[in-house]
């Protein structure tokens, strides 16, 4: 069997934040606002797995209401969901994402935001793929109000 995962995720831009996209701190004079370390790719990706594994979302096995998860690293968190995954008996085939941010360019950090969530997703950099786009001005991604992210996961039965 194949199983497909969908993500969705957006955090809001503050002052004082540091701005961690896909496990790679990006510098920027704001951040992104949330419980965690507000990496919206990572949350993305993390719901597109356990989309596709059956397991609910992120929000029911980390909720932003426990102190543990306080400023938690997204990437571990990820990566406690890649455990998740393969113990169900599930392999990763691939995961594609987009990143709707306004400013700054993420074009400069792809690569190593790619091989970031190659690394913690456990395969090669092949297997991700990182896109990018704009808000072309246009609602609270284009007014640089916040960030949002997508992600697709593709999970085959281990075998
Ligand atoms: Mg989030």
């Amino acid at each position: 069997m194949t199983a497909v995962g969908i993500g969705y995720d957006s955090h809001r831009f503050a002052e004082g934040r540091r701005l961690v996209i896909g496990g790679v701190e990006i510098p920027h004079e704001r951040g992104l606002e949330g419980h965690s370390d507000s990496d919206v790719l990572t949350h993305a990706v993390i719901d597109a797995l356990l989309g596709a594994s059956g397991l609910g979302d992120i929000g029911e096995h980390f909720p932003d209401t426990e102190e543990r998860w306080r400023d938690a690293d997204s990437i571990a968190l990820l990566e406690a969901v890649v455990g998740m995954v393969s113990e169900r008996g599930l392999e990763l085939e691939h995961v594609d994402c987009t990143v709707l941010m306004e400013a700054p360019k993420l074009a400069p950090h792809k690569p190593a935001i790619r091989a970031r969530l190659a690394d913690a997703l456990g395969v090669a950099a092949e297997r991700v793929n990182v896109k990018a786009t704009t808000g072309e001005r246009i609602g609270f991604v284009g007014r640089g109000e916040g960030v949002a992210a997508l992600a697709v996961a593709t999970l085959e039965n281990a075998g």
